[in-house]
């Protein structure tokens, strides 16, 4: 249910409209817009739907809210969700670029393919410490290590860092290095981690299931945004499909899709979305084009060597020519991209 307050509320007015709903034993979370106050209220939606709530005092009208998800939904914020992620915004006109290897293998690596992505311009460092892998023999990652690598290079070149967080026992590690915490697609639905993250301060981004529709999507966002934590970035990471000359089937339409039913910032990573480095630059075009508040791509300073997904990562030379062009589309778009902090050592390496 969402409550749309009358323009010209008074603050007396106003703390009784929330005092009486939670006096009702419901939740309510605020949203102040530009013109509009607009308060949801969470509960049992049989208990919501008889409760005169029109009749309170300064309450201008009463919209049932039709879709599953509440506080992710256009109806209850009408204005993009700008994510503030350690000094770079996500969402609105912004167009943030994410960058860096699938896993934090070295510390060497990781600070060289940190400094070319951040002189090419890159918003975000990204690297896995602890990966999901589909074999339990494979690399999976260098842990606490690979986070402190990451913190250490995210500090040299001034970049926020983003690191995916497997499990609810691991965010309160993870969050002491990372600045924004990665949800993977395995993990979609893993409704623990999920509590867990949105009861933390720090933004999450949430990535797609690769089974997941965008509803299921947007619902999983709505258990972070209903346990306090209003900043999630959504991810679209390609979906499974009978295609199988691309790694998963890249959703384009989802950007416009979330878009339209959610306030939240939705971003695209072609990299795990096409499994082919190739096809990675088109796709990060095409993603801002569509409207995406940017892009999580992975690169590796010699992809033939990497020891987790190799076949879909660029190299920094084709990283810093994709962002040549991007930047022509961010233009002709009329968004400004997010360069990031400037860098402590901008011309290093
Ligand atoms: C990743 O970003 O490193 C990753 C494992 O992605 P996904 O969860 O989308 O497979
Ligand atoms: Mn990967």
């Amino acid at each position: 249910m969402i409550i749309v307050l009358e323009p010209g509320i008074t603050d007396a007015e106003y703390n009784h409209v929330l005092e009486v709903i939670e006096g009702m034993g419901f939740q309510v979370h605020v949203s102040k817009g530009v013109r509009r106050t607009i308060v949801g209220v969470i509960g049992e939606e049989d208990r919501l739907r008889i409760q005169p709530l029109s009749a309170i005092r300064g309450v201008e009208r009463v919209i049932p809210v039709l879709t599953p998800f509440k506080l992710a939904s256009r109806e209850f914020q009408e204005e993009d969700s700008v994510i503030e992620c350690g000094g770079v915004k996500i969402g609105g006109k912004n167009v943030a670029v994410i960058a860096g290897p699938c896993a934090v293998e070295n510390r060497e690596m990781l600070l060289e393919v940190a400094r070319r992505v951040k002189k090419a311009g890159a918003s975000m460092l990204r690297g896995g410490a602890y990966k999901p892998r589909t074999s339990p023999y494979s690399f999976r990652g260098l842990g606490k290590e690979g986070l402190e690598y990451l913190r250490e290079a995210g500090d040299e070149l001034n970049m926020p860092v983003v690191t995916e967080v497997m499990d609810a026992r691991q965010v309160e590690e993870v969050e002491k290095y990372a600045d924004v915490l990665q949800v993977g697609a395995r993990n979609m639905q893993n409704f623990n981690l999920l509590d867990e993250v949105g009861q933390r301060g720090k933004p999450v981004l949430l990535k797609r299931g690769m089974s997941a529709s965008v509803k299921e999507l947007v619902m999983s966002a709505e258990y972070i945004l209903s346990n306090g934590n209003a900043r999630v970035i959504l991810c679209e990471r390609g979906i499974k499909t009978f295609e199988d000359s691309t790694r998963n089937t890249l959703d384009l339409s989802a950007v416009p899709n979330v878009r339209q039913i959610s306030h939240l910032p939705v971003i695209v990573d072609p990299s795990h979305a096409t499994g082919r480095a190739g096809l990675v630059p088109a796709m990060s075009l095409a993603a801002v084009a569509a409207g995406a508040s940017g892009v999580m791509v992975e690169v590796h300073p010699s992809p033939e060597r990497a020891l987790s997904d190799g076949e879909q990562s660029i190299t920094p030379d084709v990283f810093d020519g994709m962002m040549q062009q991007l930047r022509t589309i961010v233009a002709a778009m009329e968004r400004e991209l997010q360069s990031g902090r400037p860098g402590n050592q901008e011309d290093g390496g």
